[in-house]
């Protein structure tokens, strides 16, 4: 047995966590992947769960400093799907037999918002129960940082995941990434409420921030652990044009598709049970990312199902793939990407994290 071998072999401690996402030899990474994708074989099986994604509006109140669809953005055509057009794709997404679709959209906070969303999540329910699901799609909604009492009512008509990612551990990074008066403090106690209301919680965090430290993200892995996290949702940071983070430039594309892959990978290790997405913007690195993603452990993808006219008015990052594709066309290249890694779909199934289920 040599070092890694060894490494792989025991509890880490946050020094082996380290380690493991610094390893960059192709005889080490390739240990590391195959520990990691034959551990989510023997915990969750070779299914990949489809999360229908809508992107229903990329109005924002909020101004991250990484973000293509920031508010002060006004080179962004802003757009709202009307409830029609959400409740369509969710049917069908049910029809085609994805088991969950995720609502996504840019941070509002205002009655009209809230209500809107709860009646397309009460509706999505109603519209999708079917003899092969009888609860209806599985709803996932990341509409960022709400009030208790908003977030217990989208749980109430329906909702049981929720999105909301930390984006970084690192309180004093945090404050780089996001304007005064986006509190990380916040960020963690939205993330507690959403635990205590019943969700599955799921968060995440952007790899390679400029600035950002392996250690950095060690204590990202140690948050999740902490905060009992059942879902992870991690992409790469991609620089986008419009951003004022532009100037700080990214890291170079091969190592940092590779820091984000260990991540999975030691994610998966360390964690377990979790769901794991491999996300969109492992693919704006190289054509075959999500597939890596699903080698390294990833045991979700979200198929993009908002309208292609709108799709091109969303972009949190620069060059995000699947613009142009409509959802058929997705679904038909994510199948074949996934069973190419040797892994099946999981049609009709919710593909709950199992972390959740036994805790
Ligand atoms: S990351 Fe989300 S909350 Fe922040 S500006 Fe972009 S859409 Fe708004």
């Amino acid at each position: 047995m040599n070092n890694i071998e060894r490494l792989l072999d025991r509890e880490f401690s946050r020094n082996d966590i380290v380690r493991l996402l610094s390893l960059t030899e192709s005889e080490d990474v390739e240990k590391l992947r195959k520990k990691a994708f034959d551990l989510t074989t023997e915990l969750l099986g070779s299914n990949v769960y489809f999360r229908g994604l809508i992107e229903f509006s990329n109005i924002c109140n909020l101004n991250c400093y990484y973000c293509g669809i920031r508010k002060d953005n006004d080179n962004v055509e802003r757009y709202m799907l009307s409830k029609k057009e959400i409740v369509d794709c969710a049917v069908w997404a049910a029809k085609v037999g994805y088991g969950s679709c995720v609502l996504q959209s840019g941070e509002r906070r205002d009655g009209q918002f809230v209500s809107f969303v709860e009646a397309c999540v009460r509706e999505i329910k109603e519209k999708t129960r079917s003899d092969s699901m009888p609860d209806g799609l599985g709803i996932t909604l990341s509409v960022g940082e709400q009030s208790s009492d908003v977030y217990k009512r989208f749980f109430e008509a329906g909702a049981h995941r929720y999105l909301l990612r930390i984006e970084t551990s690192n309180q004093k990074l945090f404050s780089k990434l996001h304007p005064a008066g986006q509190d990380y403090g916040e960020r963690k106690e939205a993330i507690k409420n959403l635990k205590k209301i019943g969700y599955q919680v799921g968060t995440g965090v952007m790899i390679g921030t400029p600035g950002q430290t392996i250690e950095d993200l060690a204590d990202d892995i140690l948050f999740f652990k902490e905060n009992d996290i059942d879902m992870i949702g991690m992409g790469p940071y991609i620089v986008h044009p419009d951003s004022p983070m532009k100037e700080q430039g990214m890291k170079e594309r091969r190592s940092l598709l590779q820091l984000s892959l260990n991540m999975i990978a030691v994610v998966r290790l360390f964690l377990k049970d979790v769901n794991i997405a491999a996300t969109t913007a492992l693919q704006a690195l190289a054509p075959d990312g999500r597939e890596q993603g699903i080698l390294y452990g990833a045991n979700i993808v979200m198929p993009n199902m908002t309208p292609k006219d709108a799709r091109k008015n969303y972009q949190l990052y620069d060059g995000k793939p699947c613009i142009n594709e409509t959802k058929d066309e997705c679904r038909g290249c994510l199948q074949k990407r996934i069973e190419s890694t040797g892994r099946k779909v999981g049609y009709n199934l919710w593909g709950d994290s199992k972390h959740f289920k036994f805790n």
